[in-house]
Protein backbone atom coordinates (compact mmCIF):
# COMPACT_ATOMS: atom_id res chain seq x y z
CA UNK A 1 0.00 0.00 0.00
CA UNK A 2 1.17 3.48 -0.75
CA UNK A 3 1.74 6.02 1.92
CA UNK A 4 -0.84 8.66 1.42
CA UNK A 5 0.32 10.76 3.32
CA UNK A 6 3.51 11.44 2.07
CA UNK A 7 1.89 11.83 -1.25
CA UNK A 8 0.09 14.79 0.07
CA UNK A 9 3.45 15.73 2.46
CA UNK A 10 0.99 15.54 5.65
CA UNK A 11 1.82 14.34 8.87
CA UNK A 12 -0.50 10.98 9.80
CA UNK A 13 -2.49 13.59 12.54
CA UNK A 14 -3.03 16.25 9.89
CA UNK A 15 -6.77 17.69 10.30
CA UNK A 16 -9.38 17.22 7.32
CA UNK A 17 -8.70 21.34 6.51
CA UNK A 18 -4.88 20.60 6.02
CA UNK A 19 -5.13 17.55 4.04
CA UNK A 20 -7.22 19.16 1.71
CA UNK A 21 -4.87 22.42 1.44
CA UNK A 22 -2.27 19.94 0.68
CA UNK A 23 -4.43 18.04 -1.85
CA UNK A 24 -5.44 21.91 -3.34
CA UNK A 25 -1.69 23.00 -3.81
CA UNK A 26 -0.65 20.00 -5.75
CA UNK A 27 -3.35 19.13 -7.62
CA UNK A 28 -3.11 22.32 -9.25
CA UNK A 29 0.60 21.98 -10.00
CA UNK A 30 0.57 18.38 -11.01
CA UNK A 31 -2.88 19.18 -13.22
CA UNK A 32 -2.38 17.30 -16.85
CA UNK A 33 -3.90 20.76 -18.22
CA UNK A 34 -0.61 22.40 -16.77
CA UNK A 35 1.85 19.44 -17.47
CA UNK A 36 1.15 18.34 -21.33
CA UNK A 37 2.53 14.92 -22.36
CA UNK A 38 4.10 15.09 -19.18
CA UNK A 39 3.89 11.02 -17.88
CA UNK A 40 5.29 11.94 -14.35
CA UNK A 41 3.23 14.75 -13.46
CA UNK A 42 0.12 12.50 -14.69
CA UNK A 43 1.04 9.85 -12.72
CA UNK A 44 1.45 12.25 -9.72
CA UNK A 45 -1.84 13.93 -10.16
CA UNK A 46 -3.43 10.24 -10.26
CA UNK A 47 -1.59 9.40 -6.73
CA UNK A 48 -2.07 12.83 -5.07
CA UNK A 49 -6.15 12.23 -6.08
CA UNK A 50 -6.15 8.67 -5.00
CA UNK A 51 -4.58 9.56 -1.47
CA UNK A 52 -7.26 12.37 -0.83
CA UNK A 53 -10.26 10.43 -1.84
CA UNK A 54 -8.77 8.20 0.97
CA UNK A 55 -7.94 10.81 3.52
CA UNK A 56 -10.44 13.21 2.85
CA UNK A 57 -13.28 9.97 3.81
CA UNK A 58 -12.97 9.44 7.49
CA UNK A 59 -14.23 5.85 7.01
CA UNK A 60 -11.83 5.23 4.30
CA UNK A 61 -8.60 7.20 6.28
CA UNK A 62 -9.84 4.40 9.56
CA UNK A 63 -9.54 1.48 7.47
CA UNK A 64 -6.29 2.65 5.63
CA UNK A 65 -4.78 3.43 9.31
CA UNK A 66 -5.36 0.28 10.11
CA UNK A 67 -4.01 -1.15 6.70
CA UNK A 68 -7.63 -2.32 6.38
CA UNK A 69 -8.26 -0.77 2.95
CA UNK A 70 -8.00 -3.13 0.17
CA UNK A 71 -8.54 -2.21 -3.52
CA UNK A 72 -7.08 1.85 -4.03
CA UNK A 73 -10.07 3.50 -3.89
CA UNK A 74 -9.85 5.57 -7.07
CA UNK A 75 -10.75 2.69 -9.09
CA UNK A 76 -14.11 3.42 -9.37
CA UNK A 77 -13.87 7.24 -8.76
CA UNK A 78 -12.76 9.78 -11.59
CA UNK A 79 -9.71 11.80 -11.12
CA UNK A 80 -11.57 15.01 -12.74
CA UNK A 81 -14.37 14.65 -10.95
CA UNK A 82 -12.93 14.74 -7.17
CA UNK A 83 -11.06 17.69 -8.57
CA UNK A 84 -14.26 19.25 -9.81
CA UNK A 85 -15.56 19.02 -6.43
CA UNK A 86 -12.84 20.46 -4.42
CA UNK A 87 -12.31 23.42 -6.79
CA UNK A 88 -15.90 24.10 -6.98
CA UNK A 89 -16.53 23.81 -10.26
CA UNK A 90 -18.32 21.19 -12.24
CA UNK A 91 -17.00 19.25 -15.32
CA UNK A 92 -18.78 17.81 -18.41
CA UNK A 93 -21.69 19.27 -19.42
CA UNK A 94 -23.16 22.87 -18.05
CA UNK A 95 -26.72 23.13 -16.55
CA UNK A 96 -28.76 23.87 -19.43
CA UNK A 97 -29.60 27.78 -20.02
CA UNK A 98 -33.55 28.15 -20.42
CA UNK A 99 -34.97 28.10 -23.76
CA UNK A 100 -35.10 31.49 -26.40
CA UNK A 101 -38.50 32.61 -26.75
CA UNK A 102 -39.85 34.73 -29.16
CA UNK A 103 -43.12 37.39 -29.02
CA UNK A 104 -44.38 39.48 -31.01
CA UNK A 105 -45.08 43.26 -30.91
CA UNK A 106 -47.52 45.78 -33.05
CA UNK A 107 -46.48 49.31 -34.26
CA UNK A 108 -47.76 51.66 -36.63
CA UNK A 109 -45.43 52.86 -39.84
CA UNK A 110 -45.16 56.40 -37.72
CA UNK A 111 -43.58 55.07 -34.73
CA UNK A 112 -40.38 53.70 -37.05
CA UNK A 113 -39.39 57.60 -37.74
CA UNK A 114 -37.87 57.99 -34.58
CA UNK A 115 -38.11 54.37 -32.57
CA UNK A 116 -40.58 53.55 -30.11
CA UNK A 117 -40.45 51.89 -26.42
CA UNK A 118 -43.33 49.79 -26.39
CA UNK A 119 -44.23 46.68 -23.64
CA UNK A 120 -44.22 43.41 -25.15
CA UNK A 121 -46.65 40.72 -23.35
CA UNK A 122 -45.84 36.99 -23.62
CA UNK A 123 -45.29 33.80 -21.13
CA UNK A 124 -42.36 32.38 -19.89
CA UNK A 125 -41.21 29.51 -18.07
CA UNK A 126 -40.27 30.12 -14.29
CA UNK A 127 -39.28 27.82 -11.62
CA UNK A 128 -42.28 26.52 -9.42
CA UNK A 129 -42.84 27.90 -6.57
CA UNK A 130 -44.86 25.17 -5.02
CA UNK A 131 -41.95 22.64 -5.33
CA UNK A 132 -38.64 25.14 -5.35
CA UNK A 133 -38.42 23.56 -9.47
CA UNK A 134 -38.02 20.37 -8.11
CA UNK A 135 -40.60 18.64 -9.88
CA UNK A 136 -41.89 17.13 -6.47
CA UNK A 137 -40.09 14.88 -3.77
CA UNK A 138 -36.76 13.57 -5.05
CA UNK A 139 -34.78 10.82 -4.20
CA UNK A 140 -31.43 9.71 -5.13
CA UNK A 141 -31.51 7.57 -8.51
CA UNK A 142 -30.42 4.35 -7.00
CA UNK A 143 -28.91 3.54 -10.31
CA UNK A 144 -26.38 5.76 -10.20
CA UNK A 145 -26.06 7.18 -6.87
CA UNK A 146 -27.65 10.37 -8.01
CA UNK A 147 -24.32 10.90 -10.45
CA UNK A 148 -26.73 10.85 -13.87
CA UNK A 149 -23.71 8.69 -15.40
CA UNK A 150 -22.91 4.87 -15.19
CA UNK A 151 -18.96 4.72 -14.97
CA UNK A 152 -17.12 1.42 -15.89
CA UNK A 153 -13.51 0.79 -15.55
CA UNK A 154 -11.60 -0.94 -18.02
CA UNK A 155 -8.19 -1.71 -18.82
CA UNK A 156 -7.08 -0.99 -21.78
CA UNK A 157 -4.18 -1.41 -23.97
CA UNK A 158 -1.96 1.64 -22.26
CA UNK A 159 -3.79 1.16 -18.92
CA UNK A 160 -6.76 1.51 -16.95
CA UNK A 161 -9.66 4.42 -18.25
CA UNK A 162 -13.07 5.17 -17.62
CA UNK A 163 -16.11 4.92 -19.69
CA UNK A 164 -19.06 7.25 -18.66
CA UNK A 165 -22.52 7.03 -19.84
CA UNK A 166 -26.05 8.63 -19.17
CA UNK A 167 -27.52 6.79 -16.56
CA UNK A 168 -31.04 5.32 -18.22
CA UNK A 169 -32.79 5.45 -15.51
CA UNK A 170 -33.11 8.51 -14.41
CA UNK A 171 -32.05 10.13 -17.84
CA UNK A 172 -28.70 11.92 -16.39
CA UNK A 173 -30.57 13.56 -13.49
CA UNK A 174 -29.04 11.75 -10.86
CA UNK A 175 -32.94 11.76 -9.16
CA UNK A 176 -36.40 10.33 -9.52
CA UNK A 177 -39.57 12.02 -8.24
CA UNK A 178 -41.07 9.95 -5.20
CA UNK A 179 -44.08 12.46 -5.28
CA UNK A 180 -45.14 14.90 -8.40
CA UNK A 181 -45.82 18.18 -7.57
CA UNK A 182 -49.40 19.16 -8.81
CA UNK A 183 -49.27 22.74 -9.26
CA UNK A 184 -46.10 21.88 -12.11
CA UNK A 185 -46.97 17.95 -12.63
CA UNK A 186 -43.30 17.54 -12.27
CA UNK A 187 -42.04 19.66 -14.82
CA UNK A 188 -40.08 22.02 -12.29
CA UNK A 189 -41.42 25.08 -14.01
CA UNK A 190 -44.34 26.38 -14.78
CA UNK A 191 -45.69 29.66 -17.21
CA UNK A 192 -45.81 32.92 -16.27
CA UNK A 193 -47.19 36.27 -17.92
CA UNK A 194 -44.66 39.22 -18.15
CA UNK A 195 -43.93 42.02 -19.39
CA UNK A 196 -40.61 43.51 -21.33
CA UNK A 197 -40.25 47.05 -21.88
CA UNK A 198 -38.17 47.24 -25.54
CA UNK A 199 -36.96 49.82 -27.40
CA UNK A 200 -37.87 49.66 -31.12
CA UNK A 201 -34.97 51.28 -33.13
CA UNK A 202 -35.52 53.91 -36.05
CA UNK A 203 -36.23 51.63 -39.51
CA UNK A 204 -36.22 48.57 -37.85
CA UNK A 205 -36.52 45.66 -40.46
CA UNK A 206 -39.50 43.42 -40.21
CA UNK A 207 -37.32 40.64 -41.25
CA UNK A 208 -35.33 41.28 -38.41
CA UNK A 209 -35.77 39.96 -34.62
CA UNK A 210 -34.95 42.17 -31.65
CA UNK A 211 -32.87 40.23 -28.89
CA UNK A 212 -33.65 41.17 -25.03
CA UNK A 213 -31.27 39.67 -23.09
CA UNK A 214 -32.32 37.62 -20.49
CA UNK A 215 -35.99 37.12 -20.77
CA UNK A 216 -36.20 34.00 -21.99
CA UNK A 217 -37.63 31.03 -19.92
CA UNK A 218 -35.83 30.30 -16.68
CA UNK A 219 -33.37 27.25 -16.79
CA UNK A 220 -31.11 25.81 -14.52
CA UNK A 221 -28.02 27.54 -15.73
CA UNK A 222 -29.94 31.01 -16.06
CA UNK A 223 -32.23 32.44 -18.38
CA UNK A 224 -32.96 32.30 -22.52
CA UNK A 225 -33.13 35.22 -24.44
CA UNK A 226 -36.30 36.98 -25.82
CA UNK A 227 -36.67 37.59 -29.67
CA UNK A 228 -39.22 40.28 -30.14
CA UNK A 229 -41.06 40.57 -34.43
CA UNK A 230 -41.97 43.50 -35.68
CA UNK A 231 -45.12 43.44 -37.16
CA UNK A 232 -46.70 46.41 -39.09
CA UNK A 233 -50.10 48.08 -38.81
CA UNK A 234 -51.24 48.41 -42.13
CA UNK A 235 -51.38 52.24 -42.70
CA UNK A 236 -54.09 53.88 -44.84
CA UNK A 237 -52.07 55.28 -47.42
CA UNK A 238 -48.27 54.48 -47.40
CA UNK A 239 -46.72 50.93 -48.05
CA UNK A 240 -43.17 50.29 -46.54
CA UNK A 241 -40.56 48.77 -48.80
CA UNK A 242 -37.30 48.85 -46.85
CA UNK A 243 -36.09 52.30 -46.37
CA UNK A 244 -38.49 53.30 -48.86
CA UNK A 245 -42.24 54.33 -48.69
CA UNK A 246 -44.50 54.28 -51.50
CA UNK A 247 -47.98 55.77 -52.00
CA UNK A 248 -50.48 55.26 -55.07
CA UNK A 249 -51.42 58.43 -56.49
CA UNK A 250 -54.67 58.22 -58.34
CA UNK A 251 -54.85 60.90 -60.82
CA UNK A 252 -58.32 61.78 -62.89
CA UNK A 253 -58.34 61.69 -66.41
CA UNK A 254 -58.23 65.78 -66.32
CA UNK A 255 -55.78 66.06 -64.50
CA UNK A 256 -53.43 63.39 -66.05
CA UNK A 257 -54.31 65.14 -68.91
CA UNK A 258 -53.72 68.91 -67.72
CA UNK A 259 -51.36 68.77 -64.70
CA UNK A 260 -52.32 69.16 -61.26
CA UNK A 261 -51.10 70.24 -57.86
CA UNK A 262 -51.55 67.28 -55.27
CA UNK A 263 -50.51 67.04 -51.65
CA UNK A 264 -49.31 63.50 -50.75
CA UNK A 265 -49.91 62.22 -46.90
CA UNK A 266 -45.89 61.96 -46.16
CA UNK A 267 -45.07 59.96 -42.77
CA UNK A 268 -44.04 63.68 -41.03
CA UNK A 269 -46.85 65.52 -42.85
CA UNK A 270 -48.66 66.12 -46.35
CA UNK A 271 -46.30 66.72 -49.03
CA UNK A 272 -47.02 69.42 -52.03
CA UNK A 273 -46.40 67.76 -55.31
CA UNK A 274 -46.87 69.31 -58.94
CA UNK A 275 -48.15 66.73 -61.24
CA UNK A 276 -47.00 67.75 -64.55
CA UNK A 277 -49.30 68.20 -67.77
CA UNK A 278 -49.40 64.97 -69.39
CA UNK A 279 -48.47 62.24 -66.77
CA UNK A 280 -48.81 58.68 -67.60
CA UNK A 281 -50.62 55.76 -65.47
CA UNK A 282 -47.06 54.20 -63.78
CA UNK A 283 -44.87 57.27 -63.18
CA UNK A 284 -43.08 57.59 -60.11
CA UNK A 285 -42.06 60.70 -58.43
CA UNK A 286 -39.51 60.10 -56.05
CA UNK A 287 -39.12 62.31 -52.93
CA UNK A 288 -35.74 62.14 -51.89
CA UNK A 289 -35.31 62.07 -47.67
CA UNK A 290 -39.26 61.27 -46.91
CA UNK A 291 -39.18 57.47 -46.38
CA UNK A 292 -38.00 55.82 -43.17
CA UNK A 293 -34.58 55.64 -42.04
CA UNK A 294 -32.06 53.20 -42.48
CA UNK A 295 -31.12 51.30 -39.58
CA UNK A 296 -28.52 52.95 -37.44
CA UNK A 297 -28.33 55.57 -39.88
CA UNK A 298 -29.61 59.40 -40.05
CA UNK A 299 -30.48 59.25 -43.72
CA UNK A 300 -33.89 58.43 -44.62
CA UNK A 301 -34.91 56.67 -47.91
CA UNK A 302 -36.96 57.85 -50.41
CA UNK A 303 -40.91 58.13 -50.92
CA UNK A 304 -42.24 57.06 -54.07
CA UNK A 305 -45.13 58.31 -55.63
CA UNK A 306 -46.78 55.76 -58.26
CA UNK A 307 -49.75 57.50 -60.45
CA UNK A 308 -52.17 55.28 -61.22
CA UNK A 309 -54.35 56.80 -63.76
CA UNK A 310 -58.20 56.46 -62.88
CA UNK A 311 -60.77 56.36 -64.97
CA UNK A 312 -64.48 57.17 -64.15
CA UNK A 313 -66.80 54.04 -64.08
CA UNK A 314 -69.82 56.80 -63.95
CA UNK A 315 -70.80 59.95 -65.89
CA UNK A 316 -72.71 61.91 -65.66
CA UNK A 317 -74.88 63.23 -68.97
CA UNK A 318 -73.28 66.53 -69.15
CA UNK A 319 -69.87 64.68 -68.48
CA UNK A 320 -70.29 62.64 -71.17
CA UNK A 321 -71.34 65.27 -73.93
CA UNK A 322 -68.39 66.72 -73.01
CA UNK A 323 -66.09 63.88 -73.33
CA UNK A 324 -67.73 62.91 -76.97
CA UNK A 325 -66.99 66.73 -77.67
CA UNK A 326 -63.26 66.13 -76.99
CA UNK A 327 -62.82 62.88 -78.26
CA UNK A 328 -64.58 64.58 -81.84
CA UNK A 329 -61.81 67.38 -81.11
CA UNK A 330 -58.77 64.94 -80.68
CA UNK A 331 -59.91 62.66 -83.60
CA UNK A 332 -60.55 59.42 -81.49
CA UNK A 333 -63.27 57.60 -82.23
CA UNK A 334 -65.44 56.15 -79.51
CA UNK A 335 -68.96 53.97 -79.38
CA UNK A 336 -72.08 55.57 -80.61
CA UNK A 337 -74.32 57.20 -77.85
CA UNK A 338 -76.38 54.28 -76.47
CA UNK A 339 -74.64 51.88 -77.96
CA UNK A 340 -74.12 49.65 -75.51
CA UNK A 341 -77.09 49.96 -74.21
CA UNK A 342 -78.62 48.45 -77.06
CA UNK A 343 -76.24 45.29 -77.45
CA UNK A 344 -77.38 44.82 -73.55
CA UNK A 345 -80.93 44.30 -74.47
CA UNK A 346 -79.95 42.03 -77.91
CA UNK A 347 -78.33 39.43 -75.42
CA UNK A 348 -81.02 39.63 -72.94
CA UNK A 349 -83.56 38.65 -75.88
ZN1 LIG B 1 -43.93 22.26 -8.81
ZN1 LIG C 1 -29.48 7.47 -12.34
Amino acid sequence: MKDYYAILGVGREATQEEIKKAYRRLALQYHPDRNPGDKEAEERFKEINEAYAVLSDPEKRAQYNRGLLGEPVLRTENLFDLFAQVFGFRTGRAAPRGEDLEAQVEVDLEDLLKGKEVEVAYARLVPCEACHGQGGRRVVCPTCGGKGVLESYRQGLFGAFVTRSTCPHCKGQGHLLAETCPVCRGRGRVAREERARVRIPPGMDENHLLRVPGHGNLGPGGPGDLYVRLKIRPHPHLEREGADLVYRLKLGLAQAALGARVEIPGLSGPIPLEVPPGTGHGEVFELPGEGLPYPGEARRGALRVVVELSVPKHLSPKAKELLRAYAKEVGEEVAPEGFFERLRGFFRK
